[in-house]
C-alpha cells in the first residue's frame, strides 16, 4: 500500500514510517519540521519506497495514497504554547485538509487524538464514553481543544461524507528519538539525570502520569488500523500510573545519577491524574501494552546518551 503519514519526521511518526516500510509498504513521510529532525528519518532515505514532503499541513496537498496516519501537531507543551495559533491551526486545518484528501481518494485515516481531549479528568480511569473536563480559554487549550475539533471533523466526515476513519486517543507516550530538548517529562528527566542538572518537579509532584512505551503505541495503532467495521475512539495507553516523583526517582536509581529533584512551579491548567481505562482495546484490538516503565526506560536512557555523547 502506499501510505501517507503526517508528522513522519518526528517521535512517532518516524517509527511509523521505520515499521511500514519494514512491512513492504511505500511511505510518504509529511513534515513541516517544526518539532520534527532529520536525524529521526535519515536512516530511511535510502530506502525508494521511502518519499519526503515538506510541507505543512495547514496547506491542501494532492496526493496518491491508500490510508494515512495523521500525526502532525507539536505534541509538548512547550512546543505547542509556543504558537498556540499555530497550533489550533495545525490541529483543525491539518485535519480538514487530510479528510479532504481521504474523502477524494478514498483512503482511510487514522488520527492521532489525544487523553488530553479529557482535560483535568474527574473520572478515574478514563473511559473513552467520559466527555472529558478541558477549560477552552487556558494555555493547554490550543492542543486539548485543537485536537478535540480535530476528533468532531473526524466523525462529521465520517457521518456526512462516508469517510473510513479511525480515532485514537494516545497517552503519554516515550522511548528513543524524542527530541532532547521536547520539553515532555521523560525526555526532561533523563537528559537531566544523564547531565546531572537538576530534576524539574513542576508543582509538588503529586500529579499522575501513565507511561507507554512507544513499540507498544506501535503495535497498537496498527492493529487499529487494521480493524474493518471499528472507528473508536480508542484509547491507547499504559494503564500503570506514576506520580511524577516516582518517575523522577525511577530515572535517577536507572542512571544512578547524583542530581537532585527542585521544586518549579506547575504550569496552569497541568491534569492532577491520568489513566487510561484500555477495555475498549483488549476488546476490539485485543491488545494491551508490554513494556513495563523500568524496562522502556532503560532503552531510552540508552537512546539519550549515544545521542548527548554524538553531540559532545
Ligand atoms: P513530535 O513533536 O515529535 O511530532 C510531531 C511532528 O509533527 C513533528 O515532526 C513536527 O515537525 C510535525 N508537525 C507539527 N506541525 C506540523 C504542521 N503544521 N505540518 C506538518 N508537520 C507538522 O510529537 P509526537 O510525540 O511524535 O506526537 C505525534 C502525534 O501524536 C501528535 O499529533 C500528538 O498530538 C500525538 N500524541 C502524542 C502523544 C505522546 O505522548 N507522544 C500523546 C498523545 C497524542
Ligand atoms: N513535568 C515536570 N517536570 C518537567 C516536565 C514536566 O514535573 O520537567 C510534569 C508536568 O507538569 C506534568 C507531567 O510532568 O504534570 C507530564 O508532563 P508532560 O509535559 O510530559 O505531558 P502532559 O502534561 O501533556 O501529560
Amino acid at each position: 500500500m502506499r501510505i501517507l503519514v503526517t508528522g513522519g519526521a518526528g517521535f512517532i511518526g518516524s517509527h511509523l514510517c521505520e515499521q511500514l516500510l519494514k512491512d513492504g509498504d511505500d511511505v510518504l513521510c509529511l513534515d513541516n519540521f517544526y518539532t520534527g529532525s532529520k536525524d529521526n528519518i535519515r536512516h530511511l532515505m535510502s530506502s525508494d519506497r521511502f518519499e519526503l514532503i515538506r510541507h505543512d499541513v495547514i496547506g491542501p496537498v494532492l496526493l496518491e495514497v491508500d490510508r494515512i496516519f495523521h500525526f502532525a501537531c507539536p505534541a509538548s507543551p512547550v512546543h505547542y504554547q509556543y504558537n498556540p495559533v499555530k497550533t489550533i491551526k495545525t490541529s483543525v486545518m491539518g485535519t480538514i485538509n487530510m479528510l479532504g484528501l481521504a474523502k477524494r481518494v478514498k483512503a482511510r485515516i487514522l488520527l492521532a487524538s489525544t487523553s488530553e481531549i479529557y482535560g483535568d479528568p474527574e473520572v478515574h480511569p478514563q473511559p473513552e464514553s467520559y466527555w472529558g473536563n478541558v477549560n477552552p480559554i487556558g494555555r493547554r487549550s490550543c492542543y486539548d481543544e485543537g485536537k478535540r475539533v480535530a476528533e468532531t471533523l473526524m466523525m462529521d466526515y465520517y457521518r456526512q461524507n462516508k469517510v473510513d476513519i479511525k480515532i485514537a486517543r494516545i497517552f503519554n507516550t516515550y522511548g528513543p528519538r524524542m527530541a532532547l530538548n521536547d520539553g515532555r517529562v521523560v525526555s526532561n528527566f533523563i537528559v537531566q539525570a544523564l547531565k546531572g542538572e537538576d530534576i524539574t518537579i513542576y508543582g509538588d509532584g503529586s500529579q499522575t502520569r501513565s507511561f507507554q512505551y512507544v513499540d507498544d503505541l506501535l503495535t497498537g495503532t496498527f492493529r487499529f488500523m487494521d480493524t474493518e467495521d471499528f472507528i473508536g475512539p480508542v484509547n491507547l495507553g499504559n494503564p500503570v500510573e506514576f506520580t511524577i516523583k516516582e518517575l523522577a526517582q525511577k530515572v535517577i536509581d536507572l542512571t544512578g545519577s547524583s542530581s537532585k529533584m527542585v521544586d518549579k512551579p506547575l504550569p496552569s491548567d497541568d491534569p492532577t491524574q491520568r489513566q487510561p481505562d484500555i477495555s475498549l482495546a483488549k476488546e476490539k484490538l485485543d491488545w494491551e501494552p508490554k513494556v513495563g516503565l523500568e524496562e522502556g526506560l532503560k532503552k531510552t536512557i540508552g537512546y539519550f546518551e549515544a545521542q548527548l555523547r554524538s553531540k559532545k
